[in-house]
């Protein structure tokens, strides 16, 4: 019978590798529902639409002619027929995208396409990994498996820098640490997505490595 593995956590919590990883080895989909918040963004920056007006904001996310793939092995994300998958994760992009995801507008559009998504995958594939902030309480709230993935500052931090640049320049550091801190307050006037709602299960990888946070969820799964 179909699967749907929702998993939330907060920037560097290491999710999206994980997520894709568990999808890869089940068999599953994947969907990045923080990508679709960054392509309403970068469309937005592209099209010059302003910002602070939050009506336009939402007409551009409804009018939004977003492709986004579930094969964890494909993440092409394209918009009108442009590959949008690397410009996503500029810093302009990364730096706006919390205004747009406070949108309630754009989350009420943008939920709707991920139950979609989601309800496509679990006819056409067997399932899902689905994860992003609001997945295990109000996009999925029915998955069958439902997991907070946290992970201390530090090891956000840390994960982050090497992701970014490979290696620790304390500038760059520092600047991530900002980053960071900055896009976790953002996101947490949103609702308070980074604790566990009821029947969600906590799993704390601080002291994880990928590989072992990866069986961790697996076993979740298989019980
Ligand atoms: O996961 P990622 O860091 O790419 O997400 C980008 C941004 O999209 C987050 O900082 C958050 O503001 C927003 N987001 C959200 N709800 C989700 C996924 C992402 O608000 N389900």
């Amino acid at each position: 019978s179909p699967l749907t593995i929702a998993i939330d956590g907060p920037s560097g919590s290491g999710k999206s590798s994980v997520s894709k990883a568990v999808a890869r080895e089940l068999g599953l989909g994947y969907l990045d529902t923080g990508a679709m918040y960054r392509a309403v963004a970068w469309h937005c920056l592209d099209q010059e639409v302003d910002l602070t007006d939050q009506e336009a904001v939402a007409q551009a996310a409804r009018d939004l002619p977003l492709e986004i793939s579930t094969d964890p092995d494909d993440q092409t994300l394209r918009v009108g027929g442009t590959d949008i998958t690397s410009a996503i994760r500029e810093t302009r992009v990364t730096s706006q995208v919390s205004t747009v995801a406070t949108n309630l507008d754009v989350r009420a559009e943008l939920r709707r396409r991920q139950r979609e998504i989601i309800s496509e995958a679990r006819d056409e594939r067997g399932g899902i990994v689905a994860e992003g902030r609001d997945i295990t309480t109000v996009v999925a709230p029915d998955a069958e498996h439902r997991i907070l993935v946290t992970a201390s500052e530090e090891a956000r931090l840390a994960r982050r820098s090497t992701e970014l640049h490979g290696g620790a320049d304390a500038d760059q550091v520092e600047a991530t640490r900002d980053q960071i801190v900055r896009r976790d307050r953002q996101d947490s006037t949103v609702s308070a997505f980074m604790e566990a709602a009821d029947g969600v299960v906590t799993l704390d990888t601080s002291e994880l490595d990928f590989d072992q946070v990866v069986a961790a969820v697996l076993a979740l799964v298989r019980g």
